[in-house]
């Protein structure tokens, strides 16, 4: 989800997204909106917050639309809409039946809206044949009704899709804007800093850092001794690293900054800077920089990528963190030399 629905709407809300509210309000107010829309741009950068605004705004009953508090606000705020169709991967995919209800759905006039929403969350994990069914409704869309499809990979839609729908790009926010938007969570500006550059312009992720802040601080200690941990150690470590699925996107994260920082200091402590994703533990990062080879920590980072891009297929976290902090410079296995 890219906002609390509870609380937030408001296209004010929406910083750094001007070029994408500007294309957005200017479609809306000169009566072009269409009804195939792309919402594009990674998680936290405000997609959601953006199509319940529109959604609201085109439905507001007050002049000073969204008001937020008329019937229809209160009813879109609350995820209550009847005319607000939102659809979710189930399991990380959307299958035909969930396109096939919605369509159902749509088959009746719109319930009390004067523009009725399909949102998309994660399109791009409809299967193909999901894919198709939303095609043909995108053809020929039933009046009175907009489809908002949102996704961070674009490019993984059909292009028949991506072609019956106008695309709008949301931005990654600035590091300097997200390490101020995190400062008041955070313990201190460093690990404000840190968490915005970890997250590389996702709001939502760089929040999530900074609840894990500690676990940053202590990875950069455990890794200071080197990569070697002793089996029971390393078990310990990976359980503590993968309470769940989100609580290991966060691990892997940490990990990867960590690793990154390493290979610099690997190289020459004195380049630290240039990452500086964990510039506030520049003395665990320089001594791990001396017991660890820079192709270790390059093997450990492709590890902890090749991880983190199997975690929407069904692979078992802990295990997986097993394997890598288990066997953590066996990169000669895999060399033919070896
Ligand atoms: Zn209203």
């Amino acid at each position: 989800m890219d906002s609390d629905p509870q609380t937030a709407y408001g296209f004010h809300l929406l910083e750094g997204q001007s070029p994408a509210i500007r294309t957005l309000e200017g479609m809306r107010v000169s009566g072009r909106l269409p009804q195939g829309l792309l919402f594009s741009g990674m998680p936290g950068t405000g997609k959601s917050l953006a199509a319940r605004t529109l959604m609201m705004v085109e439905n507001c009953r007050d002049s000073e639309a969204p008001c937020g508090h008329c019937r229809s606000c209160r009813k879109i705020l609350m995820d209550q809409h009847p005319d607000f169709i939102a659809i979710q991967p189930l399991n990380g995919v959307i299958r035909i039946d969930m396109i096939r209800k919605m369509i159902e759905q749509l088959i009746r006039k719109p319930h009390e809206a004067r523009k009725r929403f399909v949102l998309l969350e994660d399109a791009h994990a409809m299967n193909r044949e999901a894919a198709n069914a939303l095609l043909k409704v995108l053809e020929e869309p039933p009046d009175a009704t907009s489809f908002i499809l949102m996704t961070p990979e674009p490019q993984r839609l059909l292009e028949t899709i991506r072609s019956r729908c106008q695309e709008i790009r949301f931005l990654p926010m600035p590091v300097k804007t997200l390490a101020e938007k995190l400062r008041p969570m955070a313990e201190d500006d460093a690990a404000a800093m840190s968490a915005a550059r970890l997250a590389c312009g996702n709001l939502l992720l760089g929040q999530s850092l900074i609840r894990e802040d500690h676990k940053r601080k202590i990875l950069a200690r455990i890794f200071s001794h080197g990569l070697s941990l002793e089996p029971a150690k390393a078990l310990a470590l990976s359980e503590w690293l993968t309470p769940d699925r989100s609580g290991t996107e966060i691990s892997l994260i940490l990990m990867e900054g960590l690793f990154r920082d390493i290979c610099l200091a690997a190289t020459d402590a004195n380049v630290l800077c240039i990452h500086g994703l964990f510039d506030d533990c520049r003395q665990e990062i320089t001594e791990a920089g001396k017991k660890i080879l820079p192709e270790q920590a390059m093997d450990m980072i492709q590890r902890i990528r090749d991880m983190r891009r199997h975690m929407d297929q069904n692979i078992l976290p802990r295990l997986a963190m097993d394997a890598i902090l288990m066997n953590p410079d066996n990169a000669a296995c895999r060399c033919p030399a070896a």
